[in-house]
């Protein structure tokens, strides 16, 4: 006889217990990557230029899911975000031409904190949930500031979309963005071949 003790043992313990309440991000997530340019192969309308409506569309999903996280959680910090819902409405009324976060590799290399390294009161700015109360806890720090830490998954979907740091504003997407063309210009200027100089001196010397 299969009991359903037998069949059930392995089931992890109740989910809404062991981890914070999050709005799901799953339409969000597949909006963007209808708009985002630098990952083509997974757009369903091959070639597509994104259009504003789809661009606003993106933003919305965001704000939407935000407030979904607002009116769940109590513990979260109503002021930053209710600003962040806010700019997010904004940027849907007027969507900007491209969404420009930044990319999932960066998201991928944000240095990540231990949680035993973080104070035992320390929450993430954007939930509002304490670190330590997280059962599976996945920190990053925005590199900005020493004490800017939040939740993967908080930071994740605001910083593909809007690539600013929510507590300072300070804009990361910029600032990658700069780095990688100084970083082509000076590739651009090692691999500039000297041989013409050369052959000039060997002209007139
Ligand atoms: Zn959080
Ligand atoms: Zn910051």
């Amino acid at each position: 006889m299969s009991s359903y003790e037998t069949e059930h043992a392995s089931d992890p313990p109740n989910r809404s217990e062991a981890q914070p309440r999050r709005p799901d991000l799953s339409s969000f997530l597949s909006l963007l990557s209808e708009v985002t340019p630098d990952r083509p192969e997974e757009r369903s309308r091959e070639g597509a230029v994104p259009v504003p409506a789809d661009v606003s569309a993106v933003f919305r999903s965001l704000a939407e899911a935000f407030q979904v996280m607002l009116r769940i959680n109590d513990n979260a910090d109503s002021n930053l975000l209710e600003s962040m819902i806010e700019n997010l409405m904004e940027t849907a009324e007027r969507p900007p031409r491209e969404v420009k976060g930044v990319d999932e590799e960066y998201i991928a290399a944000l240095e990540r904190v231990n949680v035993k390294k973080v104070k035992k009161d320390a929450d993430c700015p954007i939930c509002g949930n304490a670190f330590v109360e997280d059962a599976h806890p996945l920190l990053v720090r925005l590199p900005c500031h020493q004490s800017h830490i939040f939740d993967l998954e908080c930071i994740r979907p605001w910083l593909l979309v809007n690539g600013t740091c929510p507590l300072d504003r300070i804009d990361l997407a910029q600032r990658e963005r700069d780095r990688k063309k100084k970083h082509l210009e000076e590739i651009k200027k090692n691999a500039a071949p000297e041989d013409e100089e050369e052959e000039w001196d060997g002209l007139y010397g």
